[in-house]
C-alpha cells in the first residue's frame, strides 16, 4: 500500500520507523511518502497561512500551496488516492473505517494546522476522487499529525503478512463480526500467580468451548461497564441465549 502524506512537519511522522510499520515499511509491504507543504508556498517566508474570511480568531490554510502540494501528489501516479482529511468536525474512525482503507492501493493524508484548510481545497478534489474528512475522536489537537499516526497505525496492522498472528486482529476489540460493538475482555499470562492474584481458573482448563463462553461473557461484561452505548448497538441476531443473560 502507498501512503503519501502532506504536512508542514513531516518529521513528526519519525514513529513510523519503529515497530511493526516501521518493519512493514523495511519489508515494503507499506510505502509512506513525506512530503513538506512548505515546498508548494512561493514567498521568502513560504507561508501556508492566512486570516479567516468572516473574521474571528486563529489562521486558515490557504488553498494555492495545498492545490500545488495535492496536485504533484495525484501526478505521481495512476488512479488517484483516497484522500483523508484529519479534522474534529469528520466522521468517527472506527476499525470497520481501518479494515476499509486497508484495502485501498493509496492514501493521501492532509493533516492541516491552524483552524484548518480552506475549504474549497477537498470541495476540488472531491470532484476527482474520494474524499473524506475523519476525526480520531471528539477532542481537539493541536494538529493532525498525530491523528495521521493513529490511522496508520490501525491500518497498517491489517495489511497482509504485517501482523505475526494474523487472527489477533479477527479478535480484537471491534472487529466486525463476533467482536463488532464488543471490546475484549481482559487478558493473562506467566506466571499463573502474581502477587497471590491468580489468573482465572477456567483459562488453565484446555477447554477451547468453555474459554470462548468465558472470553464472550468476560467482554460483553466490560462493553456495558465501559461503553454501554455500544451495547446497545449490538445486533440481537448475533446474541444467543446465554449472551442475554449477562
Ligand atoms: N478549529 C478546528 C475545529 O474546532 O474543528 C480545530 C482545528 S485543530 C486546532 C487543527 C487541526 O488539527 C485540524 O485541522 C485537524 O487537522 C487536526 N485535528 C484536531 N483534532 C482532531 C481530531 N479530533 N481528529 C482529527 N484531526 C484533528
Amino acid at each position: 500500500m502507498r501512503v503519501d502524506i502532506i504536512s508542514i512537519f513531516p518529521e513528526y511522522f519519525a514513529p513510523l520507523d519503529v515497530s511493526l510499520i516501521g518493519k512493514a515499511r523495511e519489508r515494503g509491504i507499506l510505502d509512506v511518502r513525506l512530503h513538506q507543504l512548505r515546498d508548494w508556498a512561493h514567498d521568502v517566508h513560504r507561508t501556508v497561512d492566512d486570516t479567516p474570511y468572516g473574521g474571528g480568531p486563529g489562521m486558515v490554510m490557504k488553498p494555492d500551496p495545498w492545490g500545488e502540494a495535492i496536485d504533484a501528489v495525484l501526478a505521481s501516479g495512476e488512479a488517484p488516492p483516497r484522500i483523508v482529511v484529519p479534522t474534529p468536525s469528520g466522521v468517527p474512525f472506527t476499525q470497520r473505517l481501518a479494515m476499509e482503507y486497508a484495502a485501498e492501493p493509496w492514501l493521501l493524508f492532509t493533516p492541516a494546522r491552524y483552524e484548518g484548510i480552506d475549504s474549497r481545497v477537498m470541495a476540488e478534489y472531491g470532484t476527482r476522487t474520494r474524499v473524506e474528512e475523519v476525526s480520531v475522536g471528539d477532542y481537539v489537537l493541536a494538529g493532525g499529525e498525530a491523528a495521521v499516526l493513529v490511522m496508520i497505525e490501525a491500518v497498517g496492522r491489517l495489511l497482509p503478512g504485517v501482523l505475526g498472528n494474523a487472527c489477533s486482529a479477527v479478535d480484537d476489540s471491534f472487529a466486525p463480526g463476533a467482536m463488532e460493538n464488543l471490546l475484549e475482555g481482559p487478558v493473562y499470562t506467566k506466571p499463573p500467580d502474581w502477587r497471590g492474584r491468580e489468573v482465572p481458573e477456567i483459562l488453565l482448563s484446555g477447554h477451547h468451548g468453555k474459554i470462548a463462553r468465558w472470553r464472550r461473557d468476560e467482554a460483553l461484561r466490560r462493553t456495558a461497564r465501559n461503553r454501554p452505548e455500544l451495547l446497545a448497538a449490538l445486533d440481537p441476531e448475533g446474541l444467543d441465549k446465554h449472551d442475554l443473560k449477562i
